[in-house]
């Protein structure tokens, strides 16, 4: 869905390059996990996504179509939709529904093919009932839910969401992964940038970046298994794989190759079983 050609860029004001020869194949219906240190270019590299911004080397494609023509650019943007990592700003409506329609609305949609959206997204989201309320008294949680309705209402096959959770409570940021592994499930592609580990556990792909380029790209358990590395470049590793892990370094036999809450709880029961049984 997605292919990225030996991508640089330099900001103008910047004296080095931020990205360095990044080339990637994103599948479609694929979850992709972006993780690294702060400043390593994580913003910089998922803004070429959708084309807000263009490389000053190398190319971007987004099925077939490069983030370099403008006359495309249109249609690019409505396939690869972008969640920002502050709901307050991207919120542009009165009311979470004129919110919802203002990019079918930019798309000149007629007007029941808007509302059919704007209450279809917002029912995916689960915030149907809140359609006639002032987004700014919503909580950020809504406020980011509200978001990804507006983003679905553009009907994308491609969410990119730049550490969406930030400002959310746990429950609000339970909610907000809900729906997006939902949308995955529905075959939605999926890139997250995140500082969370746990929150790409269940990712397909995790790409790590640092200094601008690709340090290590595969499977959650081909990249999270690789602690001390991970740790080297400041990076964290998913909260039940550290457990396991330490466990691990104080001379326990159990396996580090797992992420989920659910699994480490069996590798866990398993070891403890047989002494209390
Ligand atoms: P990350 O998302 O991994 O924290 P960013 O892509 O935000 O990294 O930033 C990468 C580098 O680019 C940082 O050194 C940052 O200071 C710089 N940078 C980001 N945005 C701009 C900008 N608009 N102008 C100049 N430099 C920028």
């Amino acid at each position: 869905m997605i292919k990225v050609e030996d991508l640089s860029y330099q900001y103008e004001t910047k004296g080095n390059p931020v990205l360095n020869g990044i080339s990637l194949e994103i599948q479609k219906g694929a979850y992709v996990g972006v993780i690294g240190p702060n400043g390593c270019g994580k913003t910089t590299f998922v803004r070429h996504l959708n084309g807000l911004l263009t490389p000053t080397a190398g190319e971007v494609w987004v099925e077939g179509m490069n983030t370099r023509d403008t006359a495309v650019v249109q249609e690019i943007r409505q396939r690869v939709g972008m969640v920002f990592q502050n709901p307050d700003n991207q919120i542009v409506g009165m009311s979470v529904e004129e919110d919802v329609a203002f990019g079918p609305g930019n798309l000149r949609l007629p007007p029941l093919e808007i509302r059919k959206r704007v209450e279809e997204s917002l029912a995916v989201v689960g915030m149907e009932k809140y359609a006639q309320r002032p987004p700014h008294n919503l909580s950020s949680g809504e406020k980011q839910l509200v978001a990804i309705a507006g983003v679905l209402a553009m009907r994308p096959e491609c969410i990119v969401l730049d550490e969406p959770t930030t400002y959310l409570d746990p429950s609000a940021r339970e909610r907000v992964l809900e729906v997006v592994a939902g949308l995955n499930t529905q075959g939605m592609t999926i890139v997250h940038v995140t500082h969370d580990m746990d929150e790409i556990a269940q990712a397909d792909e995790v790409v790590v970046l640092h200094e601008g380029r690709i340090a290590l790209r595969g499977r959650p358990s081909e990249v999270f298994t690789r602690v001390e590395w991970l740790r080297g470049l400041g990076v964290g590793i998913p909260r039940v794989t550290e457990v396991l892990w330490r466990l691990r370094q104080g001379g326990v036999d159990v396996r580090t190759d797992i992420f989920a809450l659910e699994d480490a709880c069996l590798e866990l029961a398993a070891l403890i079983r047989p002494r209390t049984g």
